[in-house]
């Protein structure tokens, strides 16, 4: 299904011009237009998912798969020290489009990109409730 209000699913299916480094039959994978990084790339689907939630098990273990394939190739390009893969769902962790999407970041040595978090404890009763509601309790 598309949404004809996103601009990722244009973007997906060609409606729209973008930099496509990638194409096949359930993906395109284009630049990203505001970079944190040089060779920033997004995977989209050329279906409308929302977010990881509503993607199927298929399309998003392909998206990782093909994660790897362009992060291999980039890495030669754009001579990256690293990588990060990230994937933000819904706008208290990010997302500002709603359309499933998986950020490939290069990241290179002393680059401040800024990808990090105050870290806190883990919490006794907290982590207790969560292991058993995981059955491991
Ligand atoms: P997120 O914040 O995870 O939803 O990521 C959305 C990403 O899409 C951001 O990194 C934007 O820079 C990028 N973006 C938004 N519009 C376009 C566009 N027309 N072409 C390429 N990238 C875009
Ligand atoms: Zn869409």
């Amino acid at each position: 299904m598309k949404d004809e209000n996103c601009i990722f699913c244009k973007i997906a299916n060609g409606e729209i011009p973008s930099a496509t480094i990638y194409e096949d039959d359930m993906f395109r994978v284009i630049l990203d237009i505001n970079p944190a990084s040089k060779g920033h790339a997004l995977i989209l689907p050329k279906e409308h998912y929302a977010n990881i939630f509503e993607v199927p098990e298929e399309t998003a273990a392909r998206s990782i798969i093909l994660a790897r394939k362009i992060m291999t190739k980039m890495k030669d390009v754009v001579r990256c020290d690293g990588y990060n893969l990230l994937q933000n769902n819904g706008p208290s962790a990010g997302q500002t489009v709603f359309h499933y999407h998986v950020h490939m970041i290069p990241r290179f040595e002393g680059d401040n990109i800024g990808l990090k978090w105050k870290t806190g404890e883990l919490d006794d009763a907290l982590r207790d409730r969560i292991l058993e509601a995981f059955g491991q309790k």
